[in-house]
Formats: structure tokens, sequence, C-alpha cells
């Protein structure tokens, strides 16, 4: 089974579409490439109701469209038979655990995206001059972030963890001994948490030109029994299953056999391809 468990439903130009038409145009482009199944993930920070998490300004300006029109679509996509599942993709921001929970109880998720994209309120993936990158040593912003991803994993709100190792998003690495002791401390909380990985074709079209996570990582989750989905990340229909077959050489190469699949946030194993 082929599945791409990480898109964002835009119609043209990239605008929001939580529309049938605009899930419509994202089936269409997983069947001509075999995918079997696909979830879409929207950005938590999108929906109205959620602004009470948000202080960022690039938060605060997309924070106005409908969490009920957007589940709706998806939900009444899936009653008519589509190979679709409704998930979000959740910035994970610690000390609202709680807050986030309450406001996603409602509804009805098959799973959901734990990421990292801000850390204190500072961008990890918008530019290598700004954000972290600009005020702390690469190292440093490394440790922040498998920090934070570990209490992603650890914070029990999230069913996979997305992009694991985004930080590597602009090439700018530490020292390879560091980057091991990343992986394992990380791969350690990963497994405690019960909580999957994905394995994201994103990262090839960006400047680090590579799948996430890297091979070392993804190798310290089988070797933990961590499970994985499959992701392209597309924001446009043309990019759904976009390079799977780096995808599925990657899982393979690290032993996996079996891709995660959800419903209602109860997973099973599928045979992987
Ligand atoms: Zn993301
Ligand atoms: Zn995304």
């Amino acid at each position: 089974m082929i599945v791409d468990y990480h898109m964002h439903l835009r119609g043209p130009e990239e605008r929001l579409a939580f529309s049938l038409e605009g899930v419509e145009r994202f089936v269409a482009r997983a069947a001509e490439r075999g995918v079997d199944e696909i979830g879409f993930t929207e950005h938590v920070y999108y929906f109205e109701q959620t602004r009470q998490l948000w202080d960022r300004q690039y938060q605060l300006e997309r924070c106005k469209h409908d969490l009920d029109e957007y589940v709706h679509a998806v939900v009444e996509s899936k009653r008519r038979g589509m190979p679709v599942k409704l998930g979000l993709e959740v910035d994970y921001v610690p000390g609202r655990e709680r807050e986030l929970r309450d406001l996603l109880e409602p509804y009805p998720w098959d799973y959901l995206l734990g990421s990292v994209h801000w850390i204190e309120g500072h961008s990890v993936d918008s530019s290598p001059e700004s954000g972290l990158w600009a005020d702390l040593p690469v190292e440093e912003v490394w440790r922040r972030y498998f920090i934070a991803l570990r209490g992603a994993a650890r914070s029990g709100l999230f069913d996979v963890l997305s992009h694991p190792d985004l930080v590597k998003i602009f090439g700018m690495r530490p020292a390879p001994e560091k980057i091991a002791l990343h992986h394992e401390e990380t791969a350690d909380a990963i497994e405690a948490s019960g909580v999957a990985v994905e394995v994201s074709t994103a990262g090839l079209r960006k400047p680090v030109g590579e799948l996430y996570p890297d091979p070392d990582f993804l190798e310290a989750c089988r070797a933990r029994g961590i499970t994985i989905t499959t992701a392209s990340d597309a924001h446009v229909p043309e990019l759904v299953g976009e390079d799977f077959d780096r995808a599925l050489e990657l899982a393979r190469g690290a032993g996996y056999e079996t891709v995660t699949v959800f419903e209602g946030r109860v997973s099973r194993e599928e045979p992987l391809g």
C-alpha cells in the first residue's frame, strides 16, 4: 500500500480550497501516481478556532479560516468514498498542550502530525539568515530543535512526527558525532512515546536536497520498532506522491517492510509499496 499522509488542501495559486472540488484534484493526482490513500494535513495556525495559541505575526495573519469548513470538506469526501483521511499539521507549542488538546478534541481526526517549525517564536525553516539561525550557532539550533521534537513526541498529542529532521533544511549541520547523538536520543524518545515518523520527500525540494529523515536517523528508528508513514508535503495537487520511489527506497534501505495507516487515530500496519 502507498499512502501520502501530508498535504495542504489548496486550489489554484495555492489558495486554500476547503471544498470537495479542492479534494478531488488531489485525489485525481493520487490515482494517476498509484497512491492508494491520501491524508490532508492543513496547518493548525490557519484556523480562527486556534487563534488563542498564536502570538507571531506570520501565524496571526493566516489565522482566519474556519476549521469546520476544512473538516467538512474532507469528511464529506470520505463519506462519498474517496480514499482520503482527515489530519492536521500541528505546531508543537510547549506549555500549551492542554489547550491544544481541548481545541482539537471535538473533531474526527484520523491522525495528527506534530511539527516543529518555530522554537520560542523563532523560525527554523523560513530562511538561513533569519529566525533561530540569525541568533545562534548551528550546533545550538540543532540542539534546541531536537529538544523540541522530543517534547512533541512525549506530549502525547500527536500520531506522527512530520519531517523529523527539518532542521537540516538549509544544509547547515554540526559535527557528525553531534548529529548521531541527536538521532539516538530522539529515537529513544520516539520509541517511548509510541508515535510514528514521517518519511518525507519535501526536503528534496529544499536547499538541502535530501529526504527527511537522514538514513542514519531512520535506521535508529527502525532498530527501535518505530513505524513510518510516507509523505510529500504537497501544497499543490501536482506534487502528491512526488519522488515516492526515493521515499520507498529510503524506507526499505532502513529495513522497513510496512507502512502505518490511520483511521480515527487507530493505527495498523500494511505492506509497504
Ligand atoms: Zn511542516
Ligand atoms: Zn506541511
